[in-house]
């Protein structure tokens, strides 16, 4: 049995984070009301299901958008249709996005009854100003009570989503909210810094605001691998941490290029190697007939390295060379020493990682492992 991991795309949301430019939408603009859309989802489900008879299913993932604005009901449906034609892992790792405006007891016990084992709440600051400027719909304490019911409902395993790099957000603020989240023990923390998407409503008034200088950014990003580390985190992937036994399994499916299946709107899919996405707009997706693209030797290469880099145990030598029949130095060798000459990069067990310092200017290491296709 190969393994596969599936991925679950629910574009609504309740209004537009002002920083967001993920796929997703209020409920009432896209003429797609979330109970036919839940329908198309599970057909797309359904009809997949022949090509991966021999896979068994390690982990699924609902993402968006807002899952959990789905209503009473959908999401045991889609677990069942999953379940009904896949072979899903007795122990497979199921996780749900949570915004913490949307926490329904209900619900909650909905999704723990069919399976789900594991929550993500997207939490970003514990600032109520800072929320409120980056258009998130909830405060502090709603995401508090969304955490306790969460906990209460027997949810085992819980990452929070914090946010650095916001407007007005200082580095004695940013300690608050990272001191606040360790202190209810969640087993995981993603912190990522914000990054101003062009076209968003943010970018088009970033005049406005305050953003914190590039010290202050540097500092705060230090702060969260220093504090976390106090506490018991462990960092595994740039901007991840997690308790032991805990790394998200799905997500590291992705970084270590593992077989994956994307269903939903403008959802992406990489299986042997193929690649594909589905359509992002839902009159197209109705219709819907996947264009599927299988990746070059050099494409494949690229993406080992880049999204290997970015686990902090590194690119494993020998599996590049299982995996691509030459060993890594023959392909790569020349980048590789110019990036450990600079202190960027560093050989050690085995492996290829990042130092602290490439950690740092990660995207311009992971560039120079992209071939140059016009030679
Ligand atoms: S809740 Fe998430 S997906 Fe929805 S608008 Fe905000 S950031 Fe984007």
């Amino acid at each position: 049995m190969k393994d596969l991991s599936l991925y679950l795309h629910i574009p609504y949301c309740v209004k537009k984070c002002l920083y967001c430019d993920f796929l997703s939408f209020p409920a009432a603009e896209q003429g797609c009301g979330m109970d036919e859309y839940t329908d198309l989802l599970c057909r797309e489900i359904e009809l997949s299901a022949a090509e991966y008879k021999e896979y068994q299913v390690l982990s699924i993932f609902f993402g968006g958008g807002t899952p959990t604005l789905l209503p009473q009901g959908a999401v045991a449906g889609i677990m069942e249709t999953i379940r009904r034609n896949y072979r899903v892992a007795e122990d497979a790792e199921i996780t749900m996005e949570m915004n913490p405006e949307t926490a329904r007891k209900e619900k909650i016990k909905e999704y723990i009854t069919c399976g789900i084992n594991r929550m993500s709440i997207g939490l970003q600051s514990t600032e109520d100003e800072e929320l409120e400027r980056i258009g998130r719909i909830h405060d502090y304490r709603t995401f508090l009570e969304a955490y306790d019911l969460v906990r209460n409902a027997g949810f085992r395993s819980v990452n929070i989503d914090l946010m650095a790099a916001l407007p007005g957000q200082s580095v004695e603020s940013y300690r608050r909210t990272l001191e606040r989240a360790v202190r209810l023990k969640p087993e995981h923390i993603s912190a990522y810094s914000l990054i101003l998407e062009e076209g968003t409503p943010l970018y088009e008034r970033r005049a406005a605001y305050a953003f914190p200088s590039e010290e202050e950014d540097r500092a705060m990003y230090e702060l969260t691998g220093d504090l976390l580390a106090s506490c018991g985190y462990h960092r595994y992937e740039i901007s991840n941490y997690a308790l032991e036994g805990f790394e998200c399994r799905h997500n590291k499916v992705y970084w270590q290029r593992g077989n994956y299946a994307g269903f939903g709107l403008g959802a992406s899919s990489m299986v042997e190697n193929v690649r594909w996405t589905n359509p992002a707009d839902m009159e197209t997706y109705r219709l819907y007939a996947p264009d599927r693209h299988p990746l070059t030797l050099h494409e494949q290469m690229e993406e080992y390295m880049f999204l290997g880099l970015r686990m902090m145990r590194g690119v494993d030598v020998r599996r590049f060379a299982d995996e691509f029949g030459a060993p890594m130095d023959t392909v790569y060798g020349g980048v590789i020493d110019k990036m450990c000459g600079l202190g960027l990069l560093e050989r050690e067990d085995g492996a290829v990682r990042l130092t602290g310092r490439g950690i740092d200017i990660s995207n311009y290491v992971m560039a120079q492992f992209l071939f140059d296709e016009t030679e």
